[in-house]
């Protein structure tokens, strides 16, 4: 755990950000002579490996112990938590200058990853910290709530991230949570549900209307501390998986938020949140994956040792055709996370191939979990080994962020304007 905490340091101490861009793999040596080359997408540079072996190592010994009985308990344990800031993985993006790594958003996906592989809850509050709320007071917060918020999250606090309501899913900005102005100060009104990590935030970025005449125009990003008064986190839901990553609802009664708490600008807050939620959505494809690999990996050392009929069971070759077709699936949904990923960190149009990694990583998911429990008969059914809990965890992947259904719209919408793919 040390090592790897100071492996983090390492990393940020050695200017991450400017040595990420070199290759561990140096191509050029492999080339035939005039032959232009390009590095395959499962290239890393030589931090984003530290990271990742870092990371791996990290979750096998701090995360993988307590996974069950925070599944058990619907509790996220404390001290996990306390672990992932120390780790340095609550602030991957934030500059070193607030107490962040100082890295990149393609290292906050492989650590999204290698979390999901043993425990898709941490993975998620990991998840939602850096795709969303650090990258929401990076680009916007000015530089007081910077000082003030930036070097919390890196170091202490969780955020959570508060759009939907009961009656606005899909429909996200027909919320009616409002936000009424008086003198230099803002009154909210309405309720929310379905809030991450809302158990253990100290920090709610809220979507509230400051003029419902202006339809979603008047949606604004308020940031509202968790001793607000009149903020009531409310009871959290009792799921049918992530059961250790807290959802709640919550409720706003005449909660008073001075004017410096608008995070960028009045009226902007629809665009704030469909920004982020396009880059989210790279992080939670991140996850399916990383959850559809750690279900796989539990599960082919038992299909190897398993006999029946005098053989091992994975020497069937019904079972071998079934195992090669979902580690196809496996690979295939790693090429659209990291594609996605890496043409949003070029700054190139990504917004389509990001529905799409959302949408087929959850969908590996839930064939690869659902092979699982068969390859490894009776036992996959019962709670002895972690393969229904990745079957029942993976089903989120269809819903938040963006339903499957919504993913499929946006890109017809694309489709449909380029006239192609
Ligand atoms: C565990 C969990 C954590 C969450 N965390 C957060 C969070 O931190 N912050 C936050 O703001 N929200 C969060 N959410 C909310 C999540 O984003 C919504 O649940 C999601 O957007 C879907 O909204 P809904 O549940 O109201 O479903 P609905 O919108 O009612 O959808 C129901 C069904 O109708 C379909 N549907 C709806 N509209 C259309 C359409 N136009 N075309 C075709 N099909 C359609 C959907 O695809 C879906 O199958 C979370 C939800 C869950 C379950």
């Amino acid at each position: 755990l040390v090592a790897a905490a100071a492996v983090m340091r390492q990393v940020a101490a050695a200017g991450w950000r400017r040595m990420s861009a070199k290759p561990a793999h140096d191509m050029a040596s492999e080339r035939a002579p005039g032959v232009v080359s390009f590095s395959p997408l499962q290239t890393y540079s030589e931090e984003e490996n530290m990271m990742r072996e870092a990371v791996k190592k990290y979750a096998q010994e701090r995360i993988a112990p307590c996974v069950s009985k925070m599944d058990e308990n619907s509790a996220m344990d404390e001290e996990v938590i306390k672990s992932l800031f120390e780790q340095g993985l609550m602030g991957i993006e934030i500059d070193p200058e607030y107490g962040g790594t100082g890295s990149t958003f393609f290292s906050s996906i492989l650590v999204i990853e290698e979390l999901a592989k043993v425990d898709p809850s941490v993975a998620v509050l990991c998840d939602i910290q850096n795709t969303l709320i650090n990258t929401l007071f990076g680009q916007l917060g000015t530089a007081a709530q910077k000082e003030q918020y930036l070097s919390r999250l890196s170091t202490d606090m969780v955020g959570s991230f508060c759009l939907s309501e009961a009656e606005a899913g899909s429909d996200a900005f027909s919320l009616k949570t409002r936000a009424e102005k008086h003198k230099d100060y803002y009154v909210i009104n309405g309720s929310k549900m379905w809030i991450s990590n809302a158990e253990h935030a100290g920090v709610f970025l809220v979507m509230a209307n400051v003029d419902p005449s202006a339809g979603y125009r008047g949606i604004t990003c308020f940031i509202v501390d968790r001793d607000t008064e009149g903020l009531e986190i409310c009871k959290k839901e009792n799921k049918l998986g992530l059961r250790a990553s807290s959802t709640c609802p919550l409720n706003f009664d005449n909660v008073k938020v001075p004017d410096k708490n608008i995070l960028g600008q009045v009226g902007h807050g629809y665009k704030y949140a469909i920004g982020m939620l396009n880059e989210g959505r790279i992080g939670i494809a991140a996850q399916m994956l990383g959850l559809a690999q750690g279900c796989f990996d539990n599960t082919i050392p038992y299909t190897r040792q398993r006999m029946q009929f005098g053989k091992r069971i994975f020497d069937f070759q019904g079972m071998q055709h079934q195992v090669a077709h979902v580690a196809t699936q496996i690979e295939a949904a790693r090429l659209l996370t990291y594609n996605a990923a890496r043409l949003k960190e070029a700054g190139r149009p990504f917004i389509k191939e990001a529905c799409m990694a959302k949408y087929f990583t959850a969908e590996v998911a839930t064939l690869t979990t659902s092979k699982c429990i068969e390859w490894m008969g009776g036992v996959g059914f019962t709670k002895d080994y972690p393969i229904e809990k990745y079957y029942r965890d993976c089903k989120i992947g269809t819903i938040y962020e963006g339903t499957t259904n919504v993913q499929l719209s946006t890109m017809a919408k694309f489709i449909d304007k380029e006239g192609g793919l």
